[in-house]
């Protein structure tokens, strides 16, 4: 395959160019992925502005869908994946040799690790001078090398349906397996943005007997889709006592879950959630981003005999159970989908994410070929 790739780069913190790339070179273990949907999370918001690397040029993108467009032959005898399935593609390439490897649990390997691991490479990171330079989903294609990690689209799932499979398996991952969630369980869930609604569908798919969810208050129309996908109850933070409204819907019973999406608002979910926790035993799952937590509340933790867990992305399983979750049909996540946007509106599509450019987007889907 001959010709031009086209990639919206990240050039500075909060700057993107169009820029051209050769299509690489497929060998036998290697595939190449035609773009249909890069989903856009909170994190490129913030990696758009407080890039993590130096001032490499990077193509964002890691929430992946595509059909795989061309495949080496080992790729296929390997993978089980050839040309023309539709497919998404996790964001953490794995090392395939390590312990957290065997486990699924991509997110762990080293290979993959950005914070650890100066060579690490991880779509919507890795530098695009890096050949074969297609890390990232804003862009046209995206390479495949062998230890890519990828799963099947299920039937009747579009490719844009497919786009809420990032959110929706942290969902499974943060409420089920680090939370427990399950059948009578009673659940806080803090944010309606995309995590925090995908948290609310599979909480009440787990069978979660009270969901709920609080916002601020311009977030009144998350709030209203959250309620449409089965919150029971919905609390304004900034208009209501929070912890009073909790204790009265629990009957001052407290909270069995706290599902912590708030994403960089500071320390009082955090402050909330072990008030609003049952009196033992209650568990919380935090993205804890704040960089200090003066007068941490170790003794309440300790005396209620707290859990906390850390939301740390997906394992593979999640992201297979997500999948069925879209099969399903089951809720309405068209009102989850607000917004598409083409290749050369990356930078408005992340600021509207961010809440700085077009309302109301909840979740939004780069289309590269729009
Ligand atoms: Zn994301
Ligand atoms: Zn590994």
């Amino acid at each position: 395959m001959a010709g031009k790739v086209l990639a919206a780069v990240r050039v500075a913190p909060g700057k993107t160019e169009i820029r051209e790339f050769p299509m690489p070179e497929i060998r036998e273990d290697s595939a190449l992925m035609k773009m249909e949907i890069a989903g856009i999370c909170g994190t490129d918001v913030k990696l758009y502005q407080t890039p993590p690397s130096n001032d490499a040029p990077v193509i964002m993108g890691h929430e992946n869908i595509g059909y795989i467009a061309k495949a080496g032959r080992e790729f296929t005898r390997r993978k089980g994946f050839k040309e023309g399935d539709l497919v998404f593609v996790e964001h953490y390439v794995m090392c395939g040799q390590c312990e957290w490897c065997h486990l699924g649990q991509y997110r762990h390997c080293k290979y993959t690790d950005w914070r650890f691991n100066p060579d690490a490479i991880r779509y919507g990171y890795t530098s695009a001078e890096k050949p074969p330079h297609l890390w990232g989903g804003f862009a046209q294609y995206i390479y495949l090398p062998w230890n890519s990690v990828l799963h099947h689209v299920p039937k009747g799932v579009t490719p844009e349906l497919a786009g809420l499979v990032t959110p929706m398996a942290n969902g499974v991952e943060w409420s089920l397996f680090d939370g427990g969630v399950g059948f009578n369980s009673t659940v806080l869930i803090q944010g309606p943005g995309q995590q925090g609604l995908s948290q609310v569908v599979i909480c009440k798919q787990a069978g979660a007997s009270l969901i709920i969810v609080t916002g601020t208050t311009k977030d009144g129309a998350r709030m209203q889709v959250a309620k449409t996908l089965g919150a029971d109850h919905l609390i304004d933070v900034q208009k209501e006592d929070s912890l009073a409204r909790i204790m009265e819907v629990t009957d001052g019973q407290g909270i069995d879950v706290v599902l912590d999406c708030t994403a960089g608002a500071g320390t009082l979910p955090v402050l909330l959630g072990v008030d609003a926790l049952k009196r033992k035993g209650g568990i919380m799952v935090i993205q804890g981003e704040m960089a200090e937590f003066p007068n941490f509340p170790l003794g309440k933790i300790t005396v209620k005999y707290i859990t906390i867990k850390s939301a740390r992305g997906h394992s593979y399983k999640a992201c297979e159970l997500a999948l069925q979750q879209l099969a399903s049909h089951r809720f309405p996540l068209e009102k989850v989908t607000t917004h598409t946007f083409g290749l050369r509106d990356v930078d408005l599509a992340i600021r509207s994410v961010g809440g700085k450019g077009v309302p109301d987007v909840i979740h939004a889907s780069l289309m590269p070929w729009k």
